[in-house]
């Protein structure tokens, strides 16, 4: 079985075709990425409108660049899967525009993936993970637990009410003045900094469940800057370092607390082979891989982080959900719908469009 995925959600433009022979482990035959960051970057975010035109003009090369790199041509796939959401939805649009033209044009089946499906269900092509595990879901635009029973079934632990990490460590970074993305930056200045000189808050874990929260945390980042420099003029680099430190250790100290609860959720539905997953941008975070992989080892869950490329958004995950999604006999049609919300555990795309 071999598909072809393409994504388009965001600000990244990818194409990919993945094989899996029966019984046999996947393979990854091409995946393209076309990032957008330096459209946006003069705007400090992604711009809707510029991300939906630099998609229309990029899909068609990434669809001929993941035929041409895997080596086939449109006969040898047999399937087309795409994001139909949830995400931007002029990006949305583009993409299932893209495949349902390849579907008309060769007869292809259409498959519409969950973009979070395919986030969800990259251990199973990295490692073959069986059903059940629990996902951490950590990104810029999203921060969720799942248990992820099935291609098609997934239970939601609890998500943030507010900012997303990712989207908390890039508001981190513009307050202090670093480049964007600002993960990695913060990431960078915290190795250099003290965590204990400023005390952040916990937000959130004084209530019961497995709900985040990250907007009041940039808050006391403000106020704490804003401090400094009434105080002194500016801030120093050590300043900024000590920020970046204290930051990043609450926001890594929140997700292991969380983490402890979701994991005692999904252990006391007795798993066969226990297995905590993350995914998304925000788990290429040495001090939160690091919580994670404790809180794991503590609890006799086995951990797994994909490699970063297919933790970040991409088009081989959603050519793998299509194959899930495909040997479940599940099939889209011609009346396929973009939807810019879609919670994982709500219908399938097969009932969009039914009340739902
Ligand atoms: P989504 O996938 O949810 O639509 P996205 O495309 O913004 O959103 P990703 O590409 O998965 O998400 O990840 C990008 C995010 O990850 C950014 O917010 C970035 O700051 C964050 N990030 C990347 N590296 C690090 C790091 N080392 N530490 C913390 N955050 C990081
Ligand atoms: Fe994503």
């Amino acid at each position: 079985l071999t598909i072809l995925g393409l994504e388009s959600s965001c600000d990244d433009t990818g194409a990919a075709v993945v094989r899996q022979r029966d019984g046999e482990a996947p393979e990854i035959l091409s995946s393209v990425v076309a990032g957008q960051t330096a459209l946006h970057a003069p705007y400090g975010g992604v711009v809707p409108e510029i991300a939906a035109r630099a998609h229309v003009e990029k899909l068609d090369h990434c669809v001929e660049q993941a035929l041409a790199e895997a080596g086939l041509g449109l006969d040898a796939i047999d399937a087309v899967a795409v994001t139909a959401g949830p995400g931007l939805i002029g990006g949305v649009l583009s993409g299932v525009m893209c495949a349902k033209g390849i579907a008309a044009g060769t007869g292809l089946p259409l498959i519409g993936v969950n973009h979070l499906a395919g986030h969800a269900l990259t251990p199973r092509l990295t490692d073959g993970l069986p059903f059940p595990y629990l996902m951490l879901l950590v990104s810029g635009g999203h921060c969720q637990f799942l248990i992820v029973r099935g291609s098609d079934d997934f239970t939601r632990l609890g998500g943030t009410i507010d900012d997303a990490p990712g989207e908390a460590f890039d508001k981190a970074a513009k307050l202090l003045g670093l480049p964007q993305p600002g993960g990695p930056a913060v990431e960078a200045e915290a190795a250099q900094g003290d965590a204990r000189r400023f005390a952040f808050p916990r937000p959130l874990l004084d209530r019961p469940g497995c709900d985040f929260s990250f907007s009041g945390l940039k808050t006391a980042l403000l106020r704490a800057r804003d401090a400094l420099v009434a105080e002194k003029g500016g801030l120093t680099r050590a300043d900024r370092a000590d920020l970046c430190a204290g930051f990043q250790a609450a926001v890594a100290d929140v997700i292991a607390e969380k983490s402890r609860r979701a994991l005692a959720l999904y252990l006391a539905e007795a798993p066969a082979a226990p297995a905590f997953a993350v995914a998304g941008g925000v788990a290429a975070n040495k001090a939160i891989r690091a919580v994670l992989e404790t809180v794991s080892a503590a609890s006799g869950a086995r951990f797994l982080a994909p490699p970063l490329k297919l933790c970040t958004d991409n088009a081989a995950m959603i050519a793998w959900a299509g194959i899930e999604r495909f040997r479940a006999g599940q099939r889209d049609g011609m009346d396929l719908s973009a939807r810019p919300r879609w919670p994982l555990d709500s219908a399938s795309p097969a009932l969009i469009g039914s009340g739902k």
